[in-house]
């Protein structure tokens, strides 16, 4: 059985990411948080059309509850392989560098950051052995351009960035992609207290996006047909650069 892991595949983009790989084929392991209720509903709406998923709740900014359930996972599908790894769980927590207390950076970094390392990691062992993979980090704006107010989430996704480039270079003999998307403003429970109105005169295409407008871009990433892209950085932003 061929899997997909979506890190915060309950919810957002990550949610539709979900639906389009289980759209693909794949069976997808719905990773989320505490939101039982939205993972289930996802995985509902994954059954309903056709496609197969399981949930996996851990949190993933914590390496020993990472290695706790998806090591575990891991270890008791000896035969199964997950061949797509979507790094998108992620939060922001923003405040001024001045007023940024010590735990609203250390859980944007833990969460965003170090995560790409604990899940990562446990994943790539099989897709090295297998000699064929797909791993897209969901990054952002903030962290290509640098916003105000976030130098927390800006420098945990520039970090992903980094990683997504060095891994890139590591395993890319081994036939595995890694790649990462960045989307700009995209209409989801994260960006829910941002007015769109107040916003849009600065996006080129002057609205919010959608997460099917990332989702769709993860889909290519994943596809036979991108097997030649590997360390790149693709923007999802309605033309908004700096
Ligand atoms: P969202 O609607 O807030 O959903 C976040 C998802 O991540 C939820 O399923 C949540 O699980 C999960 N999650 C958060 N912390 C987690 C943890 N520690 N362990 C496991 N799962 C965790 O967010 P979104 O807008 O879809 O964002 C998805 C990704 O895109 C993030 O990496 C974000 O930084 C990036 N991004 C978003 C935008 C945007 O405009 N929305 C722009 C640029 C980049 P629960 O449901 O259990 O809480």
């Amino acid at each position: 059985m061929k899997y997909a892991l979506v890190t915060g595949g309950a919810r957002g983009i990550g949610k539709t990411v979900s639906i389009q790989l289980a759209q693909k084929g794949y069976k997808v392991l719905i990773n989320f948080r505490s939101n039982v209720q939205a993972a289930r509903e996802t995985l509902e709406t994954i059954e309903a059309n056709g496609g197969s998923a399981e949930l996996l709740q851990f949190d993933v900014s914590s390496l020993e509850d990472t290695k706790n359930v998806l090591g575990k996972w891991i270890e008791n599908h000896p035969e199964d392989v997950i061949e797509v790894l979507v790094n998108n769980a992620g939060i922001k927590k923003d405040n001024l560098m001045l007023l940024m207390e010590e735990e609203e950076w250390s859980s944007v970094l833990n969460t965003n950051l170090n995560s790409v390392f604990y899940v990562t990691r446990l994943v790539l062992k099989k897709m090295i052995a297998n000699r064929y993979g797909r791993i897209v980090n969901m990054v952002s704006l903030s962290g290509i351009k640098g916003l105000p107010g976030q130098t927390n989430y800006s420098g945990s996704k520039a970090g992903v960035i980094g990683v997504t480039k060095a891994l890139a270079q590591e395993v890319g003999r081994r036939k595995i992609t890694v790649n990462a998307v960045a989307p700009g403003f995209i209409k989801t429970d994260m960006t829910e207290a941002i007015e769109e109105k107040d916003f849009k005169a600065m996006i080129p295409m002057r609205r919010f996006g959608t997460p099917e407008e990332v989702a769709g871009v993860v889909s290519f990433l994943v596809s036979p047909e991108a097997s030649y892209i590997t360390g790149e950085v693709i923007s999802v932003n309605g033309g908004l650069y700096t």
